[in-house]
């Protein structure tokens, strides 16, 4: 068997022509979607996301609006743009780049994020969605997940999927988001023990650790999926993931690449969010 790689670069930018054709329709109504980036402090890689981020928007026609504050900003000031901009009308989406500098507390931030604006459905209302199996905006990399699942035709009621990290933004949300579709998930974390004895059973394998080389061949079931939203940087400068590419191509049914699998369709989402966001204030539905 030789797994077949799944492409997120191609079914990104599939995703991405179908978000401009929703953007000229809202466009047509007189609504042009809206993004807010608040950025606090320079860190370097927050940097390059929110520069992604932005790059993104322009290429399907979102209008974004970046917010920059210094490292020593006052919690406050950014607590009172983001209610200014909770009651802006071109503004339908407001996503604060994490981490934050230590004097903020990063769960205050999110919550003062309006839940009906939350695109990264960081809000404990959009965790509750997802808990009751209605989300308003579903968290942009396990979204991501579902969706190159869903384009490669993979089933998923009914399989065995473990999901191997248990983060809030990644794992967590990961295996709710699955498990409403029916799936048996079990979620291994840091301190689970004999990783291999969860991972050998599943049909489906999430990887969302931040190890290179934590997900081996002999881990793993012949015919499995392998979804790896792993970034490590090696010494050598390389980007790898948390699965063994290379050993497991052989075993494995399909396997998403790092780069080029999971990463891609991260931004992707948080544009779809967005529009769905616009739409859902333009009194269309949105199309999930
Ligand atoms: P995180 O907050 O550090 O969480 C890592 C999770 O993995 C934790 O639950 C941790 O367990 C678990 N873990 C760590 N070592 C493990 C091990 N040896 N065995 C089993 N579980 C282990 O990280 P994150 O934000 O979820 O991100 C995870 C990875 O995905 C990172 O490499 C990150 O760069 C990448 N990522 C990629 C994208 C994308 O767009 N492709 C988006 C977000 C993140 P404990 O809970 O017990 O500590």
């Amino acid at each position: 068997m030789t797994a077949k790689i799944i492409n997120g670069v191609a079914v990104s930018a599939a995703m991405r022509t179908e978000i401009r054709q929703r953007v000229d329709v809202l466009k047509q109504r007189g609504v042009t979607p809206g993004l807010a980036v608040i950025m606090v402090g320079a860190n370097p890689a927050s940097a390059v996301y929110v520069r992604n981020k932005i790059r993104a928007c322009a290429e399907v026609g979102i209008q974004s609006f970046r917010y920059d504050f210094p490292a020593d900003a006052s919690p406050q000031q950014v607590l009172d743009l983001i209610a200014e901009l909770n009651a802006r009308a071109d503004t339908h989406g407001i996503l604060v780049q994490l981490p934050l500098p230590p004097q903020f507390s990063i769960s205050e931030v999110l919550q003062t994020i309006s839940a009906d604006k939350d695109v990264d459905g960081f809000h404990l209302y959009n965790v509750g969605g997802l808990v009751v199996g209605d989300t308003v905006f579903p968290p942009c990399t396990p979204y991501g997940v579902v969706k190159l699942l869903e384009h490669e035709g993979i089933e998923i009621e009914g399989k065995n999927v473990v999901v191997v990290g248990a983060s809030n933004i990644v794992g967590k949300p990961m295996a709710l988001m699955l498990m409403q579709r029916d799936a048996t998930v079990c979620i291994c974390h840091a301190k689970t023990r004999d990783l291999a004895q969860f991972t050998i059973l599943a049909d489906i394998l999430v990887v969302a650790a931040g190890h290179p080389n934590l997900i081996l061949p002999q881990m793993v079931k012949t015919g499995a999926v392998v979804i790896d939203v792993g970034i490590n940087r090696l010494p050598n400068g390389k980007l790898v993931g948390d699965a063994d590419f290379e050993g497991l191509l052989p075993k494995v049914s399909y396997i998403t690449p790092v780069p080029g699998g999971v990463g891609p369709m991260t931004v992707t989402m948080l544009l779809a969010n967005t529009v769905a966001s616009a739409e859902r204030a333009a009194g269309i539905a949105p199309k999930h």
